[in-house]
């Protein structure tokens, strides 16, 4: 402790509540689902987009809708002291990217399949599976009618859990049809609702006449019967709809995608139309829905651009990881191939330079360095090369400098022999390149978890 901390105590500043560290421990299964969900997307030719996590304030509530949850009490909305812009820290990224996409005319010789990934920022109060900065992997395809890319959209996230190991999540589907169809639907649910005034909650209340369509999506126990009875959108969709939710249906149907049509599903945003989705786990208790999406035809209107009919859907990372950490298969050990421990002034040296050759072959190797609070025996060293996970260790003494040789340790019991093995430095690459390869069975030329995972 510093002279001038021992004299007064230093408050120790916390992070924001909602908003979570995501620590080392759990950055092997952050990596796992972020590089599972680039692959998949690529190999259906989506292409990433990267738009800034701040928008003006007027976005979000122009393209998100008023009377929704998120704009009428989620957003962190600020005003820039230096010169008075409203701004917002992006609650979600579909209406940043169709700015973008509108700003920078990326349509402008056809559509466009996008990806985005980032964190998102809603002052929700804080529980499992609901923060205040949560992360969300979006894509957004821009530019087509049909409901081919519906049905696409939908096949990429079953890959996607396929891909992850994930299972038990079931999918929900709906039409909530286009803005006259809801407009008749509206007028009757209306109706509806007042003759059941009296089991309104303060939220339905609220919602009667300016979002009478989210009351359906109500997570409070005594009003589902009622809800339940109400009028159903489906039943008032005419031929171009019900023909489209009928073309996504057959895409599924032929490729063994088991859903339900749910219809009470609504989604919370304004700007949807035709088809939404939900993929949904019964294993994360009452924040269950680990991804959602739909079409938003009429949103590009909305914010000035042409008309450009559109769909996407956004997953939760944080609900993702939860479900991966009890269903999934992690490697959480190994956080390099070979660790360098040394002893000695002269072999310092030596250990950065075997250490270089040893990644300039692809191996991952972590060099022991001076360590606050703890000894540089050999012996602590070799206790910081077990916890590494890594599967050699290489010791270089004031022998080994003199003998130009290192001595490699392997350290799992599954590797060749649990001995000790003297190897010319010049050597020690091949050496650690040829068992780690062998190991590993793939017989190439690189580093063990490059093509399996260890
Ligand atoms: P919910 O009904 O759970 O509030 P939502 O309809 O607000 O979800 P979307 O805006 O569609 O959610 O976001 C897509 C996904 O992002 C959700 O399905 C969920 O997995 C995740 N998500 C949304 N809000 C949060 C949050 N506050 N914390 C963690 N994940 C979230
Ligand atoms: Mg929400």
């Amino acid at each position: 402790m510093s002279e001038e901390n021992k004299t007064k105590k230093v408050k120790k500043i916390l992070g924001i509540k909602g908003m979570n560290d995501i620590l080392p421990e759990d950055a092997p299964v952050w990596e796992l689902l972020e590089n599972t969900v680039e692959s998949v997307l690529k190999s259906y030719g989506y292409e990433r987009i990267r738009t800034p996590i701040v928008e003006e304030t007027g976005l979000f509530a122009r393209g998100l809708g008023a009377v929704t949850d998120i704009v009428e009490k989620e957003m962190y909305s600020f005003e820039d002291s230096l010169n008075g812009d409203q701004l917002t820290l992006r609650p979600e990224s579909t209406a940043g990217v169709v700015r973008a996409v509108v700003e920078h005319n990326l349509t402008y010789n056809g559509p466009k399949r996008l990806w985005y990934s980032g964190p998102m920022f809603r002052h929700e109060r804080p529980q499992r599976g609901r923060y205040r900065q949560f992360h969300q992997i979006g894509a957004e395809a821009v530019g087509f009618p049909g409901p081919d890319i519906d049905a696409e959209l939908i096949l990429l996230c079953q890959r996607l859990w396929d891909d992850l190991g994930l299972e038990n999540i079931r999918l929900e589907i709906n039409s909530i049809g286009n803005a006259g169809e809801r407009n008749r639907h509206r007028a009757d649910l209306i109706a509806y609702f007042e003759q059941h005034k009296g089991l309104l909650d303060e939220d339905a209340q609220r919602r009667l006449y300016s979002n009478p369509l989210r009351i359906l999506d109500t997570k409070n126990p005594t009003m589902q019967d009622m809800v339940n009875a109400a009028p159903k959108l489906l039943d008032y969709l005419e031929k171009e709809s019900l023909d489209h939710f009928e073309g996504v249906q057959r895409i599924l149907k032929r490729n063994n995608i088991p859903y339900t049509i749910n219809p009470r599903l609504v989604r919370g945003m304004d700007y949807y139309n035709r088809t939404v989705f939900e993929w949904i786990s019964e294993e994360l208790g009452s924040q269950g829905t680990v991804c959602g999406g739909g079409r938003y035809d009429p949103l590009f209107e909305m914010f000035g651009g042409k008309p450009t009919p559109s769909c996407g859907f956004a997953l939760g990372m944080e609900r993702l990881i939860e479900l991966l950490k009890t269903q999934g298969d992690v490697n959480t050990t190994s956080k390099a191939d070979v660790f360098i421990a040394h002893q000695g002034e002269d072999a310092l040296p030596e250990a950065f330079v075997l250490a270089e050759s040893l990644r300039n072959t692809g191996l991952d190797v972590i060099v022991y360095c001076t360590a606050a609070n703890s000894g540089g025996s050999f012996k602590a060293q070799m206790k910081r090369a077990d916890e590494s996970g890594a599967a050699f260790a290489v010791l270089i003494g004031e022998d080994e400098v003199k003998n130009g040789c290192a001595s490699v340790k392997a350290l799992r019991s599954d590797n060749t022999a649990d001995k000790q093995l003297s190897v010319p430095f010049e050597k020690v690459a091949d050496y650690l390149v040829d068992q780690i390869a062998g190991e590993c069975g793939c017989g190439e030329n690189h580093s063990s978890h490059d093509c399996c995972s260890h």
